[in-house]
């Protein structure tokens, strides 16, 4: 059973500065092994029209923190603490029913395999019009128009027709298009995109992109946008969040973090990313060693089995105590922030080039 509890002492949310405010999100899986703190004490706000770039290895709670949000976690196994506020409503004390209304309402998902959200027993035209119907009240005859309307907005040739074909008659970027279509149908609050690129070739991906930073300028949509690639965020996000093993480790501005970013683990990321200007056959530098389990997470910062730098932090502090993020621009690392702004000027950045 799902088993909800409220953060001690977690700040009030924000109102509407934070439209939608995440405080001390904890979220727990009871597994055959013992229990997996999924994610750990995350906090983020997010306002409307912004974007707001998640970024980590598999395994870093990302995907977990967004499906929490949207309620499509296993309640019979999951235990939920803190609090989710989006525009003043608490979710984590929603009943299923009232998530069942928020969800395609105010806050949609597109997922990284249209397949996963498409029927392929329904054309397209009814998926997208049977959400927007049931959620506006609209007639059949005027959901299937908004349906055709939609995947116009979307880019789809011949938007009459082709919503009479169903999913498997359309092309990986075309199932996207209309996943988007689908997910937008009813003009939410809040989109939440995981990884809904990654499966597309470069030129797809794009028009993708560019479709959805339309669609936000139009809608004045929110977005949470979840990727492994920090080449998608720095084109989509306004700012960033970066995960690692359940923990919220960096977070800023794009410009910020892309640009003086201050965590070892970011500095790992932006150096194993393939750079246009390296000779072929250039190897890559990925982050050294693997993520944890997190049925036995490391002590103190979960990075220090992989981090390089942690001797350059006095004592075993690195080992012992876990490095708190402030809020708004910073990152959990015990270096100091001189020390940080060194390393990465004199060691990191001339690797980056
Ligand atoms: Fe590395 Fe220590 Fe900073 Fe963690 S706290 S990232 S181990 S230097």
């Amino acid at each position: 059973m799902t088993t909800v509890t409220k953060a001690e002492g977690a700040p009030a949310p924000t109102g509407p500065d934070g439209f939608l405010s995440v405080r001390d999100l904890q979220v727990t899986f009871s597994t055959e092994d013992g229990p997996v703190k999924a994610v750990d004490g995350l906090s983020f706000d997010l306002h409307r029209g912004r974007t707001l770039g998640i970024v980590g290895e598999s395994g870093s709670g990302k995907s977990v923190t967004n499906l929490t949000i949207l309620g499509l976690h296993d309640p019979l196994f999951t235990t939920i603490d803190g609090e989710i506020v989006l525009d003043g409503k608490e979710l984590i004390t929603a009943t299923e029913k009232e998530m069942e209304r928020l969800r395609g309402n105010r806050v949609a998902m597109i997922f990284q395999d249209p397949l996963t959200a498409l029927s392929p027993f329904y054309t397209i035209g009814r998926q997208i019009a049977e959400p927007y119907m049931k959620h506006s009240g609209a007639s059949k005859k005027a959901a299937w128009e908004r349906a055709v309307e939609m995947l116009a907005k979307v880019g789809i040739p011949n938007p009459g027709e082709r919503a009479r074909d169903y999913p498997h008659q359309f092309s990986g970027g075309m199932r996207q298009r209309a996943m988007i279509a689908m997910a937008l149908v009813c003009d939410p609050d809040l989109l939440i995109a995981d990884e809904p690129t990654t499966a597309l070739d470069v030129t797809v991906q794009a028009q993708i992109l560019d479709l959805l930073k339309d669609l936000q300028r139009e809608f004045g949509t929110a977005i949470v946008f979840i990727t492994h690639d920090l080449g998608v965020i720095a084109d989509m996000a306004d700012d960033i969040m970066v995960m690692y093993a359940g923990r919220a480790v960096e977070r800023g501005t794009v410009d910020e973090v892309l640009r003086s970013p201050q965590h070892p683990y970011t500095w790992g990321l932006l150096n194993s990313m393939p750079r246009l200007d390296s000779d072929l056959g250039t190897p890559l530098s990925p982050i050294p060693g693997t993520p944890p389990s997190l049925l036995t997470p490391p002590s103190g910062c979960r990075f220090h089995p992989r981090c390089t730098f942690r001797d350059r932090v006095g004592g075993n502090r690195c080992t012992t105590e876990r490095p708190l993020l402030a809020p708004d621009r910073s990152s959990a690392c015990h270096l100091g922030e001189e020390q940080k702004r060194t390393i990465f000027v004199e060691e990191i950045r001339p690797r980056l080039g």
